[in-house]
């Protein structure tokens, strides 16, 4: 009949308006800003920048290799790379973002730049309330408005966070044993060898006396 889907929406409409009086399960609008939903933890927004210990900027993951940068469709990342280096999550010295932006009104939340980074460096956020009337002041985040602990990470997606905690303890293991690999070949290496090495190494003789001469 023409118009029937018409007529089941408005019923489905008129049923839940009346069920939400009855039950209040039934209610399908919350009183935000008061009321907030739970997030699904795949929720995603827009990125941050990882940092591990207490110091936002010597904890930063990121290594300025500038992946992220090259694979975002819209070009929103903006990095420098450090002239220095320091230590990465294995010890291994590395590159930082001397400077580092995103551009949040840009940006379309693709999260190509968290697939691509071999760091666990960045990640997507769940913060969504950032409307403002300044959109060069406000939505032009800088490193230090970007970097967040691993803690907010494994907070807001605990399933990734695991996983991504994983790994790294993974690089950071596998490093250290071949650190300790590496020593013990060096301090073998550094040892003199031994003249016999086994029993059926030549023996020396002992020192013939003077010959026994008739008297
Ligand atoms: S989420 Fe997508 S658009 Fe946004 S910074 Fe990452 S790669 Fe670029
Ligand atoms: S966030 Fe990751 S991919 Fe981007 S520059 Fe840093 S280490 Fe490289």
């Amino acid at each position: 009949m023409l118009g029937s889907g018409i007529l089941k929406g408005l019923a489905e409409t008129a049923k839940n308006f009346v069920g939400s009086y009855i039950d209040e399960s039934g209610l399908t609008t919350i009183e935000y800003p008061d009321e907030r939903q739970t997030l699904a933890e795949n929720t995603r927004q827009f990125p941050f920048l990882v940092f591990d210990g207490d110091d936002a900027m010597k904890g930063l993951r990121c290594v300025s290799c500038q992946i992220c940068e090259k694979e975002c469709p819209p070009q929103c990342i903006f990095i420098v790379k450090s002239k220095d280096k320091k230590p990465d999550h294995v010890g291994k010295p590395q590159f930082y973002p001397a400077t580092f932006d995103i551009d949040l009104s840009v940006c379309m939340s693709c999260q190509i730049c968290v697939e691509v980074c071999p760091f666990e460096a960045i990640k997507m956020d769940t913060e969504f309330e950032l409307s403002t009337s300044d959109r060069f002041g406000q939505l032009l985040l800088h490193k230090g408005q970007l970097a967040k602990p691993n803690s907010h990470f494994q907070e807001i997606h605990p399933t990734d966070a695991a996983v991504s905690d994983a790994a790294l303890a993974a690089d950071k293991a596998k490093a250290e044993a071949k650190a300790a690999a590496d020593a013990k070949a060096k301090a073998e290496a550094g040892i003199p060898r031994p003249l016999a090495s086994s029993p059926e190494a030549v023996t020396i003789p002992p020192a013939l006396g003077p010959p026994n001469l008739p008297m």
